[in-house]
């Protein structure tokens, strides 16, 4: 009787077994990792960024194992934990990083599997540019944990890698020791996509370029901004607003260049640098709007527009105003009032800092060749002599490309020849 109950049982339990199996087998089946489960969001107390995950197998459900299929976005991570009995990791799609404790970061990459020993200490995540997908496994007992949970790793620790890589790129010193200078501690993520462009750019720009020429850095720096708002490079401006402060270009400066050019290009080409502006400048903790650099009103700056026009071209405004056709007159008194009387009346930049500006944005832009020749002139009669017009073109080459700084300097070129022979005459 006892034994036929045992049997009973026996039966039981082994149909339930075979019942049990059969419907994991048919889920096995139509298994698909993104509509398994449908995927939740990570604890943020034990992950950093948006991770997102969808079990598999629960400890329950299959011999204490628990499976998940875990994607993380760019830069999502794990915190640092270990697991008692190891886990293995499989990537299935996109590029990510894993470290143990006292070791580099690791990439790992779709068909990557790592099997990490047990009570290792580490983390897991996506790269700085890409998601990652993983499907974790571990096994879960009473005695032993899935994870133990630890610290957050931190941004320095996560940049690690971006330090690590632009080491292994073969840079001159003079190229870090500038790259340092503009931006301390800055790694950029190209040298994780695109190593080879940042060797070759990096010497050129920062090394041969950045040392081309006495001119202060300071001064470099803000004909870059000039030149990135004009050809409308909102990331590159970005990074220069932020080497400008990290070599104590004021925010008034950086502000007034902004507002510079404005009359040159149009508000429509500016807008986007001047909020990317107003950003770097509030995320450094500086409150807007700055004190008012104005310094005409409604009744004086056709004047004061004018007399810094005569100042800096000479007779050639009086031509201009009197040559202007009929019906054309006003724009003229725009000119005077509106670009020369309220942009360049405004403390906060020099004359002769606002007039190179201008000679940086105007050459950025292209199909300006006459107001090019007019304002290199302007330079020249205010004293920014070939020279520092030299320099400052070449510290542009990088960010402008060679035809355009090939078409500036012709018009250097023939307009000191020009004045030259004008001096040879008198
Ligand atoms: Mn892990």
């Amino acid at each position: 009787m006892k034994i036929k109950f045992q049997i009973a049982v026996g039966l039981t339990a082994l149909f339930i077994a075979v019942f049990r199996l059969s419907v994991q087998c048919q889920t096995a089946m139509n298994y698909n990792i993104s509509t398994y489960t449908e995927p939740i969001k990570a604890s943020k107390e034990h992950f950093t960024g948006t991770v997102w995950v969808s079990m598999i197998t629960t400890p329950d459900e299959l011999y204490n194992m628990s499976s998940g299929n875990v994607i993380f976005e760019p830069q999502a991570r794990t915190n640092w934990h270990s697991h008692d009995n190891g886990q293995v990791l499989m990537v299935t799609d996109g590029v990510g990083y894993y470290q143990e404790e006292g070791k580099p970061i690791l990439e790992i990459k779709k068909g990557d599997v790592v099997k990490i020993p047990a009570k290792t200490k580490h983390w897991h995540g996506g790269s700085h540019y890409s998601s990652m997908s993983h499907i974790a496994i571990v096994t879960e007992t009473d005695q032993y944990a899935s994870a133990i949970w630890m610290e957050v790793v931190s941004d320095e620790d996560y940049n690690s890698i971006l330090s690590d890589k632009k080491a292994a790129i073969a840079l001159s010193e003079n190229a870090v020791k500038n790259h340092e200078l503009l931006w301390p501690d800055y790694h950029s993520t190209f040298a994780l996509t695109d190593p080879d462009l940042i060797e070759v750019f990096d010497n050129w720009a920062f090394d041969e370029v950045f040392e081309f020429g006495d001119v202060d850095p300071k001064l470099k720096v803000m004909t870059i901004m000039a030149s990135t708002i004009a050809t409308q490079s909102t990331n590159e401006y970005r990074m220069f607003v932020n080497a400008a402060l990290n070599i104590g270009v004021s925010p008034i400066e950086i502000k007034e260049i902004v507002y510079q050019t404005v009359p040159y290009l149009g508000i429509a080409k500016v807008v986007e640098s001047l909020k990317t502006c107003n950003e770097v400048l509030t995320e450094q903790g500086i409150s807007l709007p700055l004190e008012s650099q104005s310094t005409t009103n409604r009744e004086t700056r056709f004047d004061e527009g004018l007399a810094i026009q005569k100042a800096t071209f000479g007779n050639r405004i009086e031509q201009m105003q009197k040559n202007a056709p009929q019906g054309q007159e006003h724009i003229q008194g725009y000119l005077s009032a509106n670009c020369f009387g309220d942009y360049y009346t405004r403390t906060g930049l020099d004359m002769k800092t606002r007039e190179l500006l201008t000679y940086a944005m105007l050459i950025s832009l292209g199909g300006t060749d006459s107001q090019v020749r007019g304002h290199i002139q302007g330079n020249l009669n205010i004293g920014n002599d070939k020279e520092k017009l030299i320099a400052i073109t070449t510290q542009l080459l990088p960010y402008i490309g060679y035809p355009r700084t090939l078409n500036a300097l012709n018009a250097i070129n023939e307009i000191t020849e020009k004045q030259n022979e004008n001096n040879k005459t008198k």
